[in-house]
């Protein structure tokens, strides 16, 4: 396997504390259950707030996924005291905290209980903020022994045009950002997208692109990628083709400079060490399966970042994981990033590409409660998935059509599989189509929302 040069981070020469010994989780689940507990809960209470969009991933977010703005604060109160927040975003999580999670919670220890990742992203971060506020220690304390302490971050966006996505990768620049993740698309013009963006940032900043399988073959996916190659800014490619396809991800890796990542789980771990599939992995979730994976992809050599996405509070928790997981030397994916505001009374601040880790007891960093009522709302019933439609335009004169149609990856899902739409090509580039009353509009958004995208030829 190839190996190359990739972001370092600090190394904090911090003395490695014995773990305590494995318990049998029942016997000492009984055990303290006889004695009084600070650990106690004794109340949950949740707000949905509904979070403001910068103008440029504002653009791009309200054509694909503009239910990412819904987000749910999850505030626990232990016997002892202790207050613990957590958040998760509605409608894009690993897991939301449902109501039945939150009631069972209730009267439980909650150090016995924080690591079922059946709570949900909200529930579970908020009890390791308060049982590292009670016992005194930031939350990375409860997650391992720290190895580092700064950890890198990745700014994140949607698939935008060029001018936004240049603006973005400039913003990131200014705010201490060494590496921008993005998505490839074969609706957007990814050779003016690359070479505009690359050619306008400093060598040692990275632009990461997640295709979502998008390229579909090794054959077809090779000559694009090892043309983006020639630019040293470009750094990783997340998921070029299908994951299951082994040797074509294999054929890939090798062909190509940059590291190739793809999501932890497919092909098996096994398998990816076997054919040589991929440079390192996505990992992301509840704090058992995260740390379970990471453990792994430490064992195998194989680098990752995590993937944690959510306002202020996810970021900061994704901190403390970088905090503990050795081979989390890839740039995190918080996309906290793209909120006006992301919560917290004090911003995560990025230098060289590096944040620190948070000292302070549980997650170390504050809620800025006054903007929690500025945007707090009732929590919707079902996702918010309000009718929209998008024009893609070819430079011979096609135009592509494309409904949302209940679905939440409704342009990428047909993208993911041949003959839905056009390959990628120059010159593409796609809006929202803004519904102006006309008949032909309204025809074209019904016959995409049953078809899927509708090409019309000039
Ligand atoms: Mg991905």
């Amino acid at each position: 396997m190839k190996r190359r040069h990739f972001m370092q981070t600090g190394f904090a020469a911090l003395a490695a504390t014995a773990l305590p010994a494995v318990y049998n989780q029942s016997t000492y689940a009984s055990r303290i259950g006889k004695r009084p507990s600070e650990l106690k809960i004794i109340d949950i209470k949740r707000q949905t707030v509904r979070l403001p969009f910068r103008p440029a991933p504002q653009r791009a977010m309200d054509r694909e996924i503009p239910h990412w703005r819904y987000c749910e604060i999850v505030q626990v109160e232990l016997s002892g005291g202790a207050i613990g927040i957590g958040e998760g975003l509605l409608y894009y999580s690993w897991g939301v905290t449902s109501d039945e999670a939150v009631q069972s919670a209730i009267g439980s220890n909650a150090a016995d209980l924080m690591w079922n990742d059946d709570l949900g992203a909200g529930l579970q971060m908020a009890l390791f903020d308060a049982v590292g506020k009670a016992g005194g220690v930031p939350a990375h304390r409860l997650l391992g022994n720290q190895v580092y302490d700064t950890t890198p971050l990745s700014w994140w966006n949607i698939d935008m045009p060029t001018k936004d996505m240049l603006s973005e990768c400039q913003e990131a620049l200014r705010l201490g950002y060494k590496a921008y993740k993005t998505k490839g698309r074969p609706w957007f013009d990814l050779w003016d997208q690359t070479e505009t963006c690359a050619k306008a940032m400093p060598e040692d900043f990275k632009i990461d692109m997640d295709f979502n399988e998008t390229l579909l073959t090794a054959k077809q996916g090779i000559p694009i990628l090892k043309w983006m190659d020639q630019f040293p800014q470009v750094d990783i490619y997340e998921s070029p083709i299908p994951q299951s396809d082994i040797h074509g991800n294999a054929a890939i890796t090798k062909a190509v400079r940059a590291g190739v990542s793809l999501h932890y789980g497919t092909p098996s771990p096994k398998d990816v060490v076997k054919h040589d599939v991929c440079d390192g992995f996505v990992i992301g979730g509840g704090a058992t399966r995260l740390m379970r994976q990471a453990h792994v992809a430490e064992t195998m050599d194989m680098r990752f970042w995590l993937q944690l996405v959510g306002a202020g509070l996810t970021a900061a928790f994704s901190l403390h994981f970088g905090a503990v997981c050795s081979a989390a030397t890839w740039p995190a994916v918080n996309c906290h990033q793209l909120y006006v505001h992301d919560m917290l009374k004090e911003p995560i601040r990025v230098r060289n590409g590096l944040a620190a880790i948070p000292d302070k007891p549980g997650l170390g960093v504050e809620l800025d409660w006054s903007i929690v009522h500025r945007y707090a709302v009732e929590k919707p019933a079902e996702r918010p998935d309000p009718a929209r439609m998008i024009e893609t335009t070819y430079t011979d004169g096609r135009r592509m059509y494309t409904a949302n149609n209940g679905t939440v990856n409704f342009m990428l899902n047909p993208a993911r599989f041949p003959g839905n739409m056009p390959y990628f090509e120059k010159g593409v580039d796609s809006k929202l189509l803004p519904n102006d009353g006309s008949a032909r509009w309204k025809e074209l958004y019904e016959r995409s929302r049953k078809e899927g995208p509708i090409v019309i030829e000039p």
